[in-house]
């Protein structure tokens, strides 16, 4: 590893930078993106933390931390029973940890819907961190907050969180269908919520070159979002939907498919936007 990231990638930025992954359409690519973006970001010398906020835990699972493993979630984060720290793991990955989720999040909207707080939650689990780790160094430069497939309370606490949204949008006829709405939520939220929110970028997902379509929506969609699409897309590649079953990000389980090279490739350009983010 480098010296310290923070220097070179975060200079004169907030840290941590916190990016929240959501789009209310399941199947997306939410989980899959903030498993191997997160790897990747660590693999170049960023510490990563993976927050899981769906009820599903699937990027606890895609991480390798089994149920029985999940004493502490973002359930009991969310309710103030916990402090986040206690609920952090880390991951086989030098430099990823991940807050898991269980279950018990699905009862989180009617436990605290009734309080004035019920949307900064996470917002003020996230402040209480330690600001430095023993070494000195901030315990995490990127936060990646995986999102359920819903624009409910749990989304809403995480755009409260975040510095930026990034917006997986699956390459299919349907992939536009809905962002207005997301678009919607993320102005109410910073406009309410969190005046710093801002879009970070739309990242295309599943892309097979092979299908005409698919070609004509990532056409339609840069038109769309313009600049805010990444230029890297990740392609359909099934050694990425295997991985999660392994309990591995596709970077450890195959570092050479086109997945994992995609997600390296995406990791670079998000360090490169906050680059210019940080000098604008
Ligand atoms: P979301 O979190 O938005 O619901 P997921 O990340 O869970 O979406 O992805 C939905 C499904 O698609 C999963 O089974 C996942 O393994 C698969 N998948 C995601 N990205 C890819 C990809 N690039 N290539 C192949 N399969 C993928
Ligand atoms: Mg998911």
């Amino acid at each position: 590893m480098t010296s310290s990231p923070l220097s070179s990638s975060l200079r004169g930025q907030r840290i941590p930078r916190i990016l929240a992954l959501a789009n209310q359409k399941g199947g997306v690519g939410k989980t899959t993106t903030a498993i191997n973006l997160g790897t990747a970001l660590a693999a170049i010398g960023e510490r990563v933390l993976v927050v899981d906020l769906d009820p599903q835990g699937n990027a606890s699972t895609g991480l390798g931390i089994e149920r029985r493993r999940r004493i502490v979630s973002t359930y009991q984060v969310l309710t103030g029973e916990q402090d986040l720290a206690a609920a952090i793991q880390e991951t086989a990955v030098p430099g990823l940890s991940v807050a898991p989720s269980t279950m018990d999040l699905l009862g989180i909207e009617l436990e605290i819907s009734q309080q004035r707080d019920r949307a900064q939650r996470l917002r003020r689990a996230l402040a209480g961190l330690p600001p430095r780790s023993e070494d000195g160094e901030p315990p995490f430069t990127y936060i990646l907050i995986d999102c359920p497939p819903s624009l409910n309370l749990l989304t809403i606490n995480a755009l409260a969180a975040a510095d930026a949204v990034l917006v997986p949008l699956q390459c299919e006829f349907f992939a536009l269908e809905g962002l207005s709405q997301l678009l919607k939520t993320v102005e109410q939220v910073r406009t309410s919520l969190n005046s710093r929110l801002s879009i970070h970028g739309v990242v295309l997902t599943m892309f097979d070159p092979r299908n005409n379509l698919a070609n004509q929506v990532v056409a339609d969609v840069r038109q769309f979002m313009g600049p805010k699409v990444y230029d890297t897309v990740i392609p359909r590649n099934v050694r990425v939907s295997e991985a999660p079953s392994h309990g591995k990000p596709v970077l450890l389980y195959d570092l050479k498919c086109t997945g994992s090279q995609a997600y390296l490739r995406l990791a670079s350009e998000i360090i490169q936007r906050e680059r210019m983010l940080a000098a604008a």
